[in-house]
């Protein structure tokens, strides 16, 4: 095991960063069986400490993989070895890195001197917390914040309530940053919870809604995970807990729920950046979710947002089986689809998780959809990687606008399909 880079700032109570001097982000075009086969074998090898952004899976999808700097050329010469065409879509992953911070910072001076609040900006938890509050604040009526529960880290999971009243309403739920790293899904959810309760009483349909059903946003699925991706290891994916016998920290989130746990697309090593998780439910994070869905009781629809690839998916994952109602929520999503790209014609896929991605057990809209939430769905946002988990704050407001037509069409639907 070669030791990560990181760099330490003694100075202030000796926090380390992690650092990607160098490494690159590649792409690569498999063609054959055999070449998914070799990336596999290179995935579950850790020897190059590969950081597959996107999994091989199919010839028909591209692999992206950060590869550290220093086992680039040895794992550009094994490519080279077996003719698996690749192409450098980030060059100098730090460099990129940089970029974003010094921005983020930039944001962070302008948005303290003129006490405002930039949805083109990515913040940390401690500002998306704060702000929420501002946001109970001026929408008293409308919008309440609900404790869910703590996380591993001990930190609040805050929820964000949109109900014009009544008790239990039927009600959508939507939460973001369930996979730390994918930034753009976190600011989407605090767009979106700030759009509905702009909106509401001047726009017709999301007051309908509201008159309606509740919604409820939870936008840091993953606190503990989001804050390490600001303090230490922005390339962070998993929760944070501790993994008896092994040095490897943290469970994906997503393959932790009671949905064909443990199942194929799961990894039974802790090290794995898919890891499962000792049993189902194990993460804090997810068990307080579960909570919240199961003690409320009457939620019509599920959707969990996530980044890169754009694509809207329902279930299964966990099984290539169409499930009962896969002729509805194929045709409900190619019709969320279509007005999202109508904005900028940004171009989505639609289908079932498994059909369209690949078989990965112990997801949350599994989850969702066996118990009884029949609109369940998952979005991977923008982009088709480019830049991945690592989109640039310009992407963040027209990615959230964007992609709320798509989801008020779902939320439309749903309104509008009782059950
Ligand atoms: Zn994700």
């Amino acid at each position: 095991m070669k030791g990560l880079v990181v760099l330490c700032a003694f100075l202030l109570a000796a926090q380390c960063e992690r650092v990607f001097f160098g490494d690159q982000v590649l792409r690569v075009n498999v063609e054959t069986e055999e070449h998914i086969k070799l990336l596999q074998a290179m995935e579950d090898d850790h020897y190059w400490e590969l950081d597959f952004w996107l999994d091989p899976v199919s010839s028909e999808l591209p692999v992206d993989i950060r590869v550290p700097y220093s086992s680039l050329s040895d794992v550009k010469a094994y490519l080279n070895a077996y003719n698996i065409p690749f192409s450098v879509i980030i060059s100098n992953v730090q460099e990129v890195l940089d970029e974003e911070r010094t921005e983020m910072e930039k944001n962070q001076m302008m948005e303290r001197s003129s006490r405002s609040f930039n949805f083109g900006a990515y913040h940390p938890l401690e500002t998306i917390y704060s702000w929420m509050d501002t946001l109970v604040a001026e929408h008293p009526n409308l919008v309440t914040k609900e404790e869910i529960g703590r996380s591993y880290e001990n930190r609040p999971m805050y929820v964000l309530k949109f109900s014009t009243g009544g008790t239990k309403r039927p009600a959508i739920w939507i939460d973001t940053g369930i996979h730390a790293r994918e930034w753009v899904s976190q600011a989407t959810g605090l767009w979106t919870a700030n759009k509905i309760a702009t909106d509401y009483s001047s726009d017709s349909s999301i007051t309908s809604l509201l008159n309606n059903m509740d919604i409820y946003i939870l936008i840091s699925a993953n606190p503990d995970g989001y804050a390490y991706t600001h303090s230490n290891d922005r390339m962070w994916r998993k929760t944070r807990s501790k993994n008896s016998g092994s040095y490897c920290v943290g469970v994906d989130p997503n393959r932790n729920w009671d949905a064909g746990f443990g199942g194929p697309g799961a990894s039974r090593n802790p090290c794995s950046e898919a890891y499962h998780g000792p049993s189902a439910h194990s993460e804090i994070e997810v068990k307080n979710m579960v909570n919240l869905v199961k003690n409320h009781g009457n939620f019509k629809a599920f959707i969990s947002v996530h980044a890169y690839s754009q694509l809207l998916m329902y279930p299964y994952g966990y099984s290539c089986k169409a499930v009962p109602d896969q002729p509805e929520l194929d045709s409900v999503g190619r019709a969320a689809v279509q007005k999202l790209t109508s904005l900028y014609g940004t171009r989505y896929k639609v289908g079932s998780i498994c059909n369209i991605i690949y078989q990965a057990s112990g997801g949350s809209i599994d989850w969702s959809y066996n118990l009884g939430i029949k609109y369940s769905y998952a979005f991977e946002l923008r982009d088709t990687g480019r830049y991945g988990f690592i989109l640039p704050a310009n992407q963040i407001i027209p990615t959230a606008s964007e992609t709320w037509l798509g989801l008020k069409h779902l939320m439309e639907h749903v309104r509008d399909h009782p059950y």
